[in-house]
This record gives C-alpha cells, structure tokens and sequence, in this order.
C-alpha cells in the first residue's frame, strides 16, 4: 500500500507562542528575513507552500504554515521560545479546550509538554495548570520546554494520574481536564497497513484509555474534558469514548470545530478525527465532553 504521507506531503507547522510575541510581531520578523507572507490560508489546498511562502491557519490562528523543507531548529525564534515546533493536530486538544485565563486546568498525561505550554498561552499564564505525568525523564524534558515558553502558571508532579484522589484539596477544584494518554501512535507513523498494531497491545492501550476517562470524569467539578489521542484506531478513539458515556449520564459529546472536514467515525459525528489526506497533519482523534448541567437540557 502506498503511503499518504508520501501522497500528501506535510506541511511545516509552527505555533507562535503568545506568551512571548503576537502573531502580527512574528510575521513581520519573518517578512523581513526573507519569508512570504501570503495572509491567512481560506482552503486545504492553500498548504501546498513552495520556498519561503507562508500562510496563517485557517482554524487555528496563532499557527503559522511554511512549505514541508522549512526548518526552524537553529532559529532564533524557535531558541527564545517565540516559537513552538509542534503538528497542527496536536495543536487540536487545547484549541478546542480553550480554558479561560483563571480557570484550574489538570492536563493528565502531559510531557513533553506541548500541550501544557498551548494551554498556558490560552489561560495567558493566570489560574492554574497541573500537569503530571508518570514518566520522569519526561517531565524533566517538560521543565526545560515550559521554562523556555515562558509558562508559570503550571504546577507539575511526577505522579500515576490513576492514583490521583479527585476529592483531595489539590485536585477539587479542577474545571477543565485535557486527557492525552498514552496510545499506539499510530497516526504518527507511516505504517503499511494498519494491521501491523498488535492486537493484544491495542485492547490493552484501550482498556488504560478507558480508565484513565472515567477517572477523569469522576472530578467533582470538572465540567470539560478533551480526549485525544494520535492513533487512527476505532478502538483507542471512538470505542473508548462510547464505553465511557454508556457508564456515564453526566457528561456528553458536544461538537469541536464543525467546519473540520473530518468527523469521528459513526454514530459519534460530534469528534473529530484529522489525517494527513484530508487536513494535512498526522492522524489524530479528538473528542470534547461537558457536563449537561452546563449546557441545555438533555433530549429525551
Ligand atoms: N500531552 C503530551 C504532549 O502534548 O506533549 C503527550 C502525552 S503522551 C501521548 C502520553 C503521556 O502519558 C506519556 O508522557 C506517559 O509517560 C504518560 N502516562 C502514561 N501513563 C500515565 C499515568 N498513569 N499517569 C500519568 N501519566 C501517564
């Protein structure tokens, strides 16, 4: 099989980090270096950048889009942190989150931390982020990437969010959650065939997806979740969020970004799903639930 990747070549996304600089600051700097601006992309079809030309997001406004060869390792702006080197569909799960500045956000699986700094900028540094994660070197990497983006509004710990107690002092009054747990990947790899994720590993990986949920949603006074993951299986996506509601009448789908061209596989229309054939970015899956209390009454 061929792959999609090779079909449709990726473009070279960056996230301006509005902690540091503004979107308009950026491109002038990048103007003046030689760079093209050619204003905010309306379609798809707008990513295919050649040489130095460069565009704004049409979803996502403080990413910016620059042919696949662009590289902005050794770039001053990458270096002091203005900008962040991440793929618009990881871009996705604080996008949609969005939690106002002030608000207490827990971001449950969180190193690297890309996720973490997206959310800091949206909160504009005020309120409070926790992040864990299990992993040490993981978190120390974190450290070094949050300290460079500017971020202080953010406690970290290196803890099992399994074991985190929701009704402790620390975590009750959590209000958004953004839950990126570990999965097979599998929209980051070029795989052949989608077969090739061993079985036993995918229902496993889908049996931590569903614990770590509905651990999630048992915060006393959460009232929005992001779920993402980077796997293009049903199983680790869809199945996994249906499981969850089935056990769970207090939350439910609301719709993310309705002009997304890609939609979570039936009946679950409300999430969406990214690749790089339809939006040009890795395979991605994200679902937002909020609490009903919060929005209209349920349908009978
Ligand atoms: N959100 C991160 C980002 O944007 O940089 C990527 C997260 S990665 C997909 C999943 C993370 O979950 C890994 O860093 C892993 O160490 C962590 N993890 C796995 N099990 C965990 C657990 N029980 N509690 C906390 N973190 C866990």
């Amino acid at each position: 099989a061929f792959c999609s990747v090779t079909i449709f070549p990726h473009c070279r996304y960056v996230r301006v980090n509005t902690l540091k600089t503004s979107v308009a600051d950026t491109v002038d700097y990048l103007k003046r270096e030689g760079f093209t601006y050619l204003g905010q992309a309306r379609t798809v079809e707008d990513l295919t950048l050649k040489g130095t030309h460069f565009v704004q997001d049409m979803d996502i406004p403080e990413i910016l889009i620059f042919s696949p060869k662009t590289d902005f390792h050794n770039h001053f702006l990458y270096k002091a942190g203005h900008l962040i080197l991440q793929d618009k569909a990881s871009c996705l799960p604080a996008h949609v989150l969005h939690p106002p500045p002030g608000s207490v956000v827990l971001d449950a699986c969180a190193a690297p931390g890309n996720k973490t700094s997206h959310l800091a900028a949206l909160m504009e540094n005020r309120g409070r982020l926790l992040a864990l994660d299990l992993d040490a070197k993981r978190l120390s990497t974190m450290s070094t990437l949050l300290l460079r983006a500017g971020v202080t509004c953010q406690t970290l710990r290196h803890q099992d969010f399994l074991k985190v107690d929701p009704q402790s002092a620390e975590y009750r009054e959590v209000e958004y959650i953004l839950l990126d747990p570990s999965c097979s990947g599998s929209g980051m790899v070029c795989l052949r065939d989608d077969s090739d994720t061993d079985p036993a590993r995918l229902s496993s990986l889908a049996a931590f997806q569903l614990k770590c949920l509905k651990h999630a949603l048992s915060f006393p006074r959460v009232n929005r979740l992001v779920y993402s993951t980077c796997s293009v299986h049903r199983q680790e996506n869809e199945d996994v969020v249906s499981a969850c509601l089935q056990e769970n009448n207090h939350f439910r789908l609301v719709p993310v970004l309705p002009q997304w061209p890609e939609h979570g596989l039936p009946p679950l229309s409300q999430c969406l799903r990214a690749s790089p054939s339809s939006t040009r970015t890795h395979g991605f899956f994200v679902a937002m639930l909020q609490r009903h209390s919060e929005t209209e009454p349920m349908e009978p």
